[in-house]
């Protein structure tokens, strides 16, 4: 028995609502993860349950939810289907991160927040092929130009997660005859916005993280919603998505792997693996990286729903993807050993949680820079 990140009757609720559509997509898991295909029921469920308007401010008559609280739900949905949880937690962790920092008009936070209750879903389109990861600083080759009283952008973006069932692109574009970049809200319906089906990874093949096409696509001037300021850029609670889906993956992995060994009994032995000195031994590895992890990120999150001056998280939320990320590629590791080869048949979900952990690593912040902004900021202690 270990401590529950459940605190609360409400969050008891809702977590086990989630907990039922998890199992459900769990079961819908392998064939996605086969056909490369998104999930659309999955998120039809989600939307059913009001789960996709969760982090819609109060004050626009959503639910608010803390950062602690989307971490819990987002840890079970990736129990069931770590796509799944990917997908909705860019959507949810965008509209959180809106309000959070409103960079944007108050009245362009209330639109999107409306569209968001009427079922809308969003997500952030930065990278592209020129730039790798946008966390390094390239600079996009997205452009808008101003055409009379409209933008027009032009553009490729890649890894643009859940694209088959975006309503909103918000996309990264550098204003031409500037030098600053800008934050374009770009509907899915508009002349020149198209889909090219591009992914084909190993992992997370449920995100269908595709190249959004933007050709003279012409928007309001009002879409232009956020002139970034690179040098204040805040810092990303929201981000913490990220190591709660592979976690949840981790978990699921633990789950599968504990399962096995209780029940496993090859002749050579009386009872079950679970009585090998070998297979406790990594079952307790687990149990000690996964609480390590997870305890780090629950209590990072708290700290940052409760700390006004979010500035103070310099360190800490890079440091909770490094740990969290790290750990569930180790537990899949383990979980994998214990199973034997079985857990490399296609057909056993083992194999799929060890392609899809490993995506962890290309998702920001990449442990390389954590590590060094670690050691840039204890240098600058000194001074
Ligand atoms: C499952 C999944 C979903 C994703 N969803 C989205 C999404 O919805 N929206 C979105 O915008 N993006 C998304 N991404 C993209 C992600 O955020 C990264 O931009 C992408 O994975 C590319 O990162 P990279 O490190 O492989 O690429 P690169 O930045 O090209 O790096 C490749 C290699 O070069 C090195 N490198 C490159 N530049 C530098 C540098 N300046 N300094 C030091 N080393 C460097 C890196 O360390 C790495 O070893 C997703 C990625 C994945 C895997």
């Amino acid at each position: 028995m270990t401590i529950s990140f459940i605190k609360n009757e409400n969050q008891k609720e809702l977590y086990s609502k989630i907990s039922i559509l998890a199992d459900r997509f769990s079961e819908r898991a392998a064939k996605n993860d086969e056909e490369g295909r998104f999930p659309f029921e999955n998120i039809e469920d989600l939307k059913k349950i009001g789960y996709t308007s969760l982090t819609v401010p109060k004050r626009f008559g959503g639910e608010g939810i803390s950062l602690y609280e989307f971490l819990l739900y987002q840890e079970r949905i990736a129990q069931g289907d770590g796509s799944t949880a990917l997908s909705i937690g860019w959507h949810l962790g965008v509209m959180m991160d809106i309000e959070e920092k409103k960079e944007w008009q108050d009245d362009r936070i209330a639109t999107m927040a409306a569209n968001v209750l009427n079922g809308s879903l969003m997500n952030r389109a930065a990278t592209e092929p020129q730039t790798g990861s946008p966390t390094r600083g390239g600079k996009p080759k997205t452009s808008a130009r101003k055409v009379g009283d409209h933008w027009v952008v032009n553009g490729r973006k890649t890894f643009t997660t859940m694209s088959p069932a975006l309503d909103y692109f918000l996309v990264i574009a550098a204003i031409e005859d500037t030098d600053q970049l800008g934050e374009f809200v770009i509907h899915r319906k508009l002349a020149g916005v198209t889909i090219n089906e591009t992914w084909d990874m190993i992992s997370m093949r449920g995100t269908a993280s595709h190249d959004l096409i933007l050709e003279e696509v012409s928007v309001s001037e009002e879409d232009l919603v956020h002139v970034i300021d690179k040098k204040n850029a805040a810092p990303n609670g929201w981000l913490l998505h990220i190591p709660a889906c592979y976690l949840g993956i981790a978990l699921a992995a633990r789950d599968y792997a504990i399962k096995f060994a209780n029940e496993y009994s090859p002749n050579s032995i009386q009872g079950t693996i679970k009585d090998l000195p070998n297979v406790q031994r990594l079952v307790g590895e687990i149990e000690a990286e996964l609480i390590h992890a997870r305890h780090f990120m629950y209590s990072v999150a708290r700290q940052w729903d409760e700390t006004p001056n979010k500035a103070e998280f310099t360190s800490e939320l890079g440091v909770v993807k490094y740990i969290a990320t790290n750990t569930a590629i180790s537990v899949v590791d383990k979980a994998m050993r214990i199973v034997g080869a079985k857990s490399l048949q296609r057909s056993n979900p083992l194999q799929r949680y060890y392609r899809d952990v490993r995506a962890g690593l290309h998702n920001p912040p990449m442990d390389d820079m954590t590590i060094l902004n670690l050691s840039k900021s204890a240098f600058n202690s000194l001074t």
